[in-house]
């Protein structure tokens, strides 16, 4: 069936069949150890359940790791650092990431999903982005592991670090496990590395695929757990390096952890992105590119354009435009093929979403929701833009990391660069306009790590990407990603 949009918060242009993608490829164990030394073990005897956001059904129970357990997994790594992986050329671990990889692509679909299940996120996303780009991340570090004397400019004789503990977060729990992983594997460092509470299913997976691989024991150690453990990794003294992602606040709790030690430390934290649309921008293309700034991936996206920032001259146009897109995204079941928007990862995070949308409304912004059911069983939250925000308002302010745009408006090209650097944050921008000399402009003036000109949330593993100011220091990919395993 065909309707007709009428204005702004009408009824989606077509209605869609269900289209759900099987949950069969996916062999869901009851519990899970803890992956230690190439082996599946129990860890000290506590556990946790994760859950499907979508439909709060427990999927699985997953061992928490405790400080012995930590310390187990980062004596298995000193090991295999010593003994095998740092001894070996770079040549044959390139062999081992290229087999990494390919399996990834081989697993594609069973990875896709379990994310899905265990995330929230949309199976369209984990499929077309996530798992894709988590297994370009192993081919591109791979096709390093036997050119490092070129990864350091000036510095031919560069040797790994040792043991890389690495805390990850729930946005992106595959992906970002590949992102740390691989350019440390790459580099000849083993790892410890930790998952977040409510995503541990994918990096367990991938311990599978380090087996399928034959990757030596110890090179790669997943320990399950929460904030506790991965204070443990942390702070473990036999490890050389942390790389985190996650919030500014436990980066700073980090960064005091490892002051006055010699570890080395790579943090990635938040962000409160601006993206920047001219007068002179193609419409239609940059409300794309809103759209998909701030509401891939439910907007649980460091770098997401969460501050939209339009010139006056074209903001009702743009706003019209896009309330009309916003109504046709569809929210719902993250495992259907249609659905643009899935479930908020936990009960926590949608909790912190609808404080600060009521921050927001508190402090005389207008609220605006896009039309749609949500889901009676699970964490949701329509996707929603702010208007009449000013820069105090601390939905201007602050990262909510949800579903949340906004709206805020500038006259002068100069206006804009005052407005977009007014935050604490610095990890992202966008800019869109026909006018190259103006984009080349707008870049050099953002005080953010990644500016995106005509797009929005492009990864690619040959790009560096890391923040200024409060979103962190260190860079991930590209050839300087290596610099931060390397000595
Ligand atoms: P956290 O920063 O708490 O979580 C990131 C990772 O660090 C998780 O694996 C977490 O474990 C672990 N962790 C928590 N406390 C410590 C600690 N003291 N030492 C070492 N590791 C620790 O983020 P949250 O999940 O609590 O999210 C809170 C807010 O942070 C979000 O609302 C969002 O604004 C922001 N955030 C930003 C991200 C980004 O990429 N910029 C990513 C995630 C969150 P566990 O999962 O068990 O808590």
């Amino acid at each position: 069936m065909v309707k007709v949009p009428e204005s702004s918060g009408s009824a989606p242009l077509f209605d869609y069949a269900p289209a759900p993608e099987s949950r069969a490829v996916v062999d869901l164990s009851p519990s899970y150890g803890l992956f230690v030394d190439g082996v599946f073990v129990d860890g000290g005897g506590r556990s946790f359940k994760t859950i499907n956001p979508a439909t709060e059904e427990v999927l699985a129970e997953v061992a928490e790791a405790d400080e012995r357990d930590v310390d187990a997994a980062v004596q298995a790594a000193r090991r295999a650092q010593d003994r095998v992986w740092g001894r070996m050329s770079g040549r044959e671990r390139a062999k081992y990431l290229f087999r990494i990889a390919r399996i990834i692509q081989e697993r594609a679909r069973e990875l896709a999903v379990l994310e899905t299940l265990d995330n929230g996120k949309p199976i369209r996303e984990s499929r077309d982005v996530d798992v894709p780009t988590a297994a370009a991340h192993f081919f591109y570090y791979a096709g390093w592991a036997d050119k490092l004397e070129y990864a350091v400019p000036g510095r031919p004789d560069v040797r790994p670090l040792g043991v890389a503990g690495q805390v990850i977060p729930w946005n992106f729990p595959l992906l970002m496990l590949a992102w740390k992983v691989a350019p440390a594997l790459a580099a000849g460092n083993t790892v410890v590395l930790k998952p977040a509470e409510t995503t541990p299913l994918t990096a367990l997976l991938f311990a599978e695929i380090c087996q399928q691989a034959d990757l030596p024991p110890g090179v790669v150690n997943i320990v399950t757990g929460a904030g506790a453990t991965g204070r443990a990794v942390v702070a473990h003294p036999g490890v050389d390096k942390v790389a985190f992602t996650g919030s500014t606040e436990v980066g700073r709790s980090i960064a005091r952890t490892v002051a006055g030690t010699d570890k080395r430390v790579t943090l990635e934290l938040g962000g409160k992105a601006a993206n920047i649309v001219f007068e002179d921008a193609a419409i239609d293309q940059a409300v794309e590119g809103i759209v998909n700034g701030i509401f891939f991936n439910q907007g649980h996206v460091c770098c997401a354009g969460s501050r939209l920032l339009v010139q006056e001259s074209v903001a009702e146009e743009v706003l019209d435009r896009l309330k009309r897109r916003m109504a046709t995204l569809r929210v719902g079941d993250p495992l259907d093929k249609n659905t643009d928007v899935g479930a908020i990862n936990s009960a926590e995070q949608l909790g912190r979403i609808r404080d600060l949308a009521q921050v927001g409304e508190d402090e005389g912004a207008g609220r605006w929701s896009a039309p749609c059911e949500l889901p009676a069983q699970g964490f949701w939250f329509p996707p929603t833009l702010f208007t009449g925000v000013s820069q105090a308002h601390r939905i201007a302010r602050e990262e909510i990391f949800g579903p949340v745009l906004s709206v805020l408006t500038f006259r002068t090209p100069s206006e804009a660069v005052e407005k977009a650097n007014n935050t604490p944050y610095g990890l992202s921008a966008g800019v869109w306009t026909e006018k190259g000399s103006r984009i080349l402009w707008m870049a050099n003036q953002l005080r953010a790590g990644v500016v995106w000109a005509n797009t929005f949330n492009k990864f690619d593993p040959t790009s560096p990407f890391g923040g200024y100011k409060e979103s962190g220091y260190g860079r991930e990919g590209g050839r300087q990603g290596l610099e931060g395993y390397l000595r």
